[in-house]
């Protein structure tokens, strides 16, 4: 198995390239080894790094570090998500659990940034929930009250106040919540690859294709060598279930996006110059769209159940051919060929929409599942993975554990079959909002 990403996401592009890049070619031993190197692995490895400074922890990735998923997501920070209902105080509370992870995860990515002094274009404008739709007018009333109990501070907003603040006449309804932060996620995750302990070896275009346990030693095997392990932490997200991790319990998904090129001044001025936004979309298969500090306007509007090591140019292109008629939707005075990139990143999902964080096996750990939601929960969950590993108890892994967990999920041809259907039925219903 080898993972393939194109190369052709805008976030990833505005970085410099990376050199002095360490390919596994030799067999090794080590106290810790972290697989996979996403916003999950970055943290556990920097966590462990900074618990034990005189022991050897290898960190290693199948491509480069950073470059999956946490380089080229659409970089919402979120603090509330969208579900329908929440009317019941048994939905309440189970929503609360959320948040209060959620929360976590932000003040985790906050002080993260704060001790490294990182630029990741942090902008605390909060996010939208939107729709062209009057018929959602109630999905975004319950939702409002779910918000007004838990005391998130949110406006109800018209087409007139959204075309003044978005620049496009498209929505007729949206819920703003005060708190929620866009940033840019490549740059985020880069300064968690840069800022690694000296302790911490990275290895990377290194994929692990199995492992076993051999009394109290883990042994992983990659093409040009292995690496015996005392600890191992998994945080390959959409790719748990590849590697035989609790399959039964989580899934990958595909999802792709298009970012245009800066708007011209006379574009910019076409939409009424609008401050930096982001959009989710009220129906779960709607576009999420962006538009960036520096003019960019970011589309993801797809998910799919695809296979996951990669995507050709041409599936892309056809993706991409979608995105551009979301954007011309939204602003039809836009030039044509104003997409730059467009990309795939793997996500993972699990039935109920909870994370994957536990102890599989003595000395075997997993951190992962976000649906969709990984920049904070990633970081803290990463974090907190490695305390676990180290036997010790936080305050945030008993609020990490205390969520709902994950649920079962039948096997191959049903799961496919159903994740499939779902998928389509979600599609039809968000059919006029992508
Ligand atoms: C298009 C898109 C938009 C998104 N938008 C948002 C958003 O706005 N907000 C938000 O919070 N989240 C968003 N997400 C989700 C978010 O990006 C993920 O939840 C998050 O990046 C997960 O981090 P991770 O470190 O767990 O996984 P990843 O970043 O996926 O890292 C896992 C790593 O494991 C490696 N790996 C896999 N298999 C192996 C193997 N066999 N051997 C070695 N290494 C392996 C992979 O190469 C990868 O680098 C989005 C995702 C995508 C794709």
């Amino acid at each position: 198995m080898v993972v393939v990403n194109d190369n052709n996401c805008s976030w990833i592009n505005d970085l410099t390239p990376r050199v002095n890049i360490q390919v596994l070619s030799s067999d090794l031993d080590c106290e810790w080894l972290v697989v996979g190197a996403g916003y999950t692995g970055l943290s556990a490895a920097r966590k462990l790094g900074q618990l034990y400074p005189n022991q050897k922890i290898l960190l290693i990735d199948a491509q480069l570090a950073g470059e999956g998923a946490s380089g080229r997501n659409s970089g919402y920070l979120v603090d509330t998500t969208l579900n329908d209902g929440f009317t019941s105080n048994k939905e309440l509370e189970n929503y609360k659990k959320k948040a209060n992870i959620y929360k976590l995860g932000t003040e985790a990515v906050k002080k993260f940034i704060k001790e490294h002094q990182v630029d990741c274009e942090w902008n605390e404008c909060g996010k939208y929930f939107a729709s062209s739709k009057e018929a959602d007018k109630k999905i975004l009333e319950n939702f409002s009250d779910t918000l007004t109990k838990l005391r998130f501070e949110h406006n109800l907003l018209s087409n007139k106040e959204l075309t003044k603040k978005l620049g496009t006449k498209f929505y007729n309804l949206a819920l703003h919540t005060k708190g929620g932060i866009l940033l840019h996620p490549g740059k985020l995750v880069r300064a968690m690859v840069d800022t690694l302990p000296e302790n911490v070896s990275l290895y990377e275009n290194s994929s692990l294709l199995n492992w076993n346990k051999v009394n109290d030693i883990i042994i992983c095997h990659f093409k040009n060598g292995s690496i015996k392990t005392k600890k191992i932490i998994f945080a390959t997200n959409g790719f748990l279930k590849s590697l035989g991790i609790k399959s039964n319990y989580n899934f990958p998904i595909t999802l792709t996006a298009s970012m245009t090129r800066s708007l011209s001044d006379a574009e910019f001025e076409t939409i009424g110059k609008p401050k930096e936004w982001g959009v989710l979309p009220v129906r779960p298969m709607g576009a999420t769209i962006r538009m960036t500090k520096d003019r960019r306007i970011l589309i993801r509007n797809t998910a799919e159940f695809y296979n996951p090591y990669q995507m050709s140019q041409s599936e892309l292109n056809k993706r991409s051919l979608k995105q551009k008629i979301g954007i011309k939707k939204r602003f039809p005075q836009l030039p044509d060929d104003i997409i730059q990139s467009t990309w795939s990143g793997i996500v993972s999902r699990t039935r109920n929409s909870s994370q994957i964080f536990e102890k599989i096996d003595d000395n075997i750990f997993v951190a992962g599942c976000y649906n969709g939601s990984g920049i904070g929960v990633g970081t803290l969950f990463g974090e907190q993975i490695a305390i676990k590993a180290s036997n010790e108890v936080t305050d945030e892994i008993k609020v990490i554990e205390n969520r709902n967990k994950p649920t079962w999920l039948p096997p191959d041809p049903l799961l496919s079959l159903g994740v499939k259907a779902r998928l389509f039925y979600e599609r039809m219903r968000a059919k006029s909002e992508i």
